[in-house]
Formats: structure tokens, C-alpha cells, sequence
């Protein structure tokens, strides 16, 4: 991994410096922000050195967001949280304070509704409301994103084809047992890095 000597995180990473870590992986981990917002409030940082979201490999932000999600549930189940908020601050301009990717789980609870929703964060923005389209225009993204797990019908649809020829029976079924692109995920699931 690539760390920054002068970044927080990185040192954080690295364990110079303590942090109370909720979580840790060879890619990724969590531990509990600092100046909490709520009760739980916990960041999760992949351990690569990079600054906002873009610039982060597919294979990288998969395996980050499903850390997330287990984490979130994992707050909402032992914090007794209604619910959570799931932010990333990308730029300083979107109040980014440490230049290292991290994603904000912050859970929400029945008794504490201040700042409840968009509304407390971000006023509606009438100019950009009357020109929707002309900025769909300019954002649309054609190309198709090739999906980083395998389509499960296409798979068992290959999976028939490829029972008619013997000499790639057992490879295929072993394939179609697996969850996720082996080009992307080892056999026990752990993400494979370029
Ligand atoms: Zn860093």
C-alpha cells in the first residue's frame, strides 16, 4: 500500500497513531470519528492513498461499499440507531478536511432529530431546478458499466451450454458457485488488487 507520511489516515493505517478501529481488513478500515456527530459515527478509509471517490479502482469501491454496509448494520443493531447517514466529502469545496477518501456512517437515533434530512444541509438550488435537462445533457453517462459481480441467470444459462461439453464440466460448476468474477475476487471471496 501506498502510504503518505503526512496524512492522518495513512498514520492511522499504519497504527502511529491511535484510533478506536471498529474494523480491519487487508484493503480497508474502520474506526469511530473523532469529533462524532452522534453517538457511532464511524469513518471507513481504504488503506490505498487516494483523495475522493473517482479515484478509486472498481474492484477497491466495491469491496469499500460492502464494508460500509456491514458496518451500518453492525451500528444500527448494537447502538440501537432508527436509522444513519452515509456521506463522503469529496474536495475541500464539499468540506473534505482530510485529503484521504473516507465514508461517513453516522447513525441517527428516535431522540436526536436535528438535522434531519437534505433540507438542514442543502437548500434546493432554484437555478439549477429550472435547468434539469440541459444538465442531464451534459452528465449522461452512455457507455455501459460492465457489472462487477456475475449476472447469476446469464451464468446458470452459460452453465447449461457448457454442461453439453465434457472436458469443462467440473471448471464450470465450479465458477457458477462462486458469487463474484474471478477476475475480480479470490475463491474465498476476498477482492484480488491490480
Ligand atoms: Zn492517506
Amino acid at each position: 500500500m501506498s502510504y503518505d507520511t503526512e496524512c492522518v489516515f495513512c498514520r492511522i493505517i499504519e497504527k502511529k497513531i491511535p484510533s478506536a478501529i471498529i474494523y480491519e481488513d487487508p484493503y480497508v478500515i474502520s474506526f469511530l470519528d473523532i469529533n462524532p456527530r452522534f453517538k457511532g459515527h464511524a469513518l471507513v478509509v481504504p488503506k490505498v492513498h487516494v483523495s475522493t471517490l473517482d479515484q478509486l479502482s472498481d474492484e477497491a469501491t466495491a469491496h469499500l461499499f460492502v464494508v460500509v454496509k456491514h458496518i451500518a448494520k453492525n451500528l444500527v443493531e448494537n447502538l440501537g440507531a432508527a436509522g444513519y447517514n452515509i456521506t463522503i466529502n469529496n474536495g475541500r469545496v464539499a468540506g473534505q478536511v482530510v485529503p484521504h477518501l473516507h465514508v461517513h456512517i453516522i447513525p441517527r437515533y428516535e431522540d436526536k432529530r436535528q438535522g434531519v434530512g437534505f433540507e438542514a444541509v442543502f437548500p434546493v438550488d432554484e437555478e439549477a431546478k429550472t435547468t434539469l435537462n440541459d444538465i442531464a445533457e451534459k452528465v449522461k453517462l452512455t457507455r455501459e458499466i460492465k457489472p462487477i459481480f456475475k449476472d447469476k441467470e446469464k451464468e446458470e444459462q452459460k452453465g447449461n451450454e457448457e454442461k453439453e461439453k465434457a472436458e469443462n464440466s467440473e471448471k464450470s460448476s465450479k465458477a457458477s458457485s462462486l458469487p463474484y468474477e474471478s477476475e475480480y475476487f479470490n475463491d474465498d471471496g476476498t477482492p484480488k488488487f491490480k
